[in-house]
């Protein structure tokens, strides 16, 4: 085989707590995962080159060694002495710098792709193993679903498939900086932590409204204060009739998720109307492993 199509699928996070900030800097975190239908799509093909490329629809994203697409690419080819060449073609969807796990899934599917065109014969866990060194969600977004991730977001722990239901999104025209988000998190002993393993009951359960009453990101005491516009769009999705919204990991895109797709076509045409958000999309839970 020499050429393939993979799809990068986004995350959102339905709960996100941080547990206590390491002596090394990095946050403990307890996060619940779950893949969305919204996805971006890499045509990976091999050439005889030697060299990495790629091209993208978004000019503003780099094309060299920062981009993870590059760095997932040069860590096989590296690591397996490839000599051949790849070009990835990278048709992007997914909001950047959003809290989706963009950059994370490309990287992803890079590693899920390579592994089929050369032949390298590695098993999906092995795949993560790799994945790690390039970032801590790219693990999970190899692996798909539902997913408790402790740790710094690299320890994952399957949970049973999240009940399906639409999923409306929406970006709003800013930037908002990890490191600011993390940066300005006041771990304090006022500040109230979504109950995470509640949430896991719940998913267990499969009740969408415990699920969403459950539903909880610590980040949001940091960017909805800075980014009132995050909290705008997380009210004009209740007033629609979502069962409840909230902020994606360190933001800014929040989704709501709804009971009806009725309720939530209705809900997207009144939000890409309301001018609150630069990206809107409807989309839904996925709950396919990946193989
Ligand atoms: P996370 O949810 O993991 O915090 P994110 O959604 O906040 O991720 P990304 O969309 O992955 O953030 O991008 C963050 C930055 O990484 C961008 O500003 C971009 O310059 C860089 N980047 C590198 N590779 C990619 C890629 N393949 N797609 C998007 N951004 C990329």
């Amino acid at each position: 085989m020499k050429d393939i199509s993979v799809k990068a699928l986004a995350k959102i996070n339905l709960g996100l707590d941080v547990v206590r900030k390491r002596e090394d800097g990095y946050h403990e975190v307890r996060m619940v995962m779950q893949t969305i239908h919204l996805f971006d799509r890499l045509e990976i093909s091999k050439n005889t080159s030697g060299e990495i490329t790629m091209e993208t629809n978004l000019s503003f994203l780099p094309t060299n060694e920062n981009n993870l697409v590059y760095k997932a690419a040069k860590l096989l080819q590296d690591e397996f002495a490839i000599k051949d060449g790849v070009h990835v073609w990278l048709h992007k969807y997914i909001p950047v710098a959003a809290g989706m796990a963009g950059g994370s899934t490309d990287a992803a599917a890079v590693l899920y792709g390579m592994n089929q065109i050369f032949d390298l014969g590695l098993t999906r866990e092995e795949l993560m193993e790799r994945g790690v060194k390039i970032g801590a969600d790219v693990p999970y977004c190899i692996m798909r679903g539902t997913a408790l991730a402790e740790g710094i977001g690299e320890k994952l722990s399957k949970l049973p498939p999240m009940v399906k239901c639409p999923v409306l999104i929406a970006k709003p025209q800013i930037s908002v900086s990890t490191k600011f988000v993390y940066d300005n998190l006041k771990l304090g002993s006022d500040m109230v932590h979504p109950d995470i393993d509640r949430l896991v009951a719940d998913i267990r359960e499969k009740d969408l409204y415990k699920i969403a009453a459950d539903m909880g990101n610590v980040l949001e005491t940091v960017t909805i204060p800075a980014y009132p516009v995050i909290a705008d769009i997380k009210d004009h999705m209740m007033e629609h009739g979502a069962v409840n919204a909230m902020m994606s990991g360190s933001g800014p895109t929040v989704f709501g998720l709804f009971d009806k797709e009725a309720t939530a076509v209705e809900a997207y045409e009144a939000m890409k109307a309301s001018g609150l958000a630069k990206q809107v999309y409807l989309t839904s839970i996925y709950n396919n492993a990946r193989k």
